[in-house]
């Protein structure tokens, strides 16, 4: 391996995620899957340390309607 950047992987679908300068749904591949994340936190069966989803995310959340496939 070279010392090229590696990308992380998109915690609800572990698909490649672009980094932060080119994808702003980052840590997460899209807003789709960032959306379902934070699904599960209003579920409240999703709990990860050092992750919270902070106020302005979850008024804009609950303003949009939910997409459910
Ligand atoms: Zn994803």
């Amino acid at each position: 391996m070279t010392g090229k950047k590696t990308h992380p992987h998109c915690p609800i679908c572990r698909a490649e995620v672009a980094l932060l300068d080119q994808n702003k749904a980052f840590p997460f591949c899209s807003e789709r899957c960032k959306s379902e994340d934070l699904g599960k936190w209003f579920g409240g069966s999703y709990l990860v340390p050092g992750r919270a989803a902070s106020p302005e995310e979850i008024v804009e959340e609950v303003r949009r309607p939910r997409q459910n496939d």
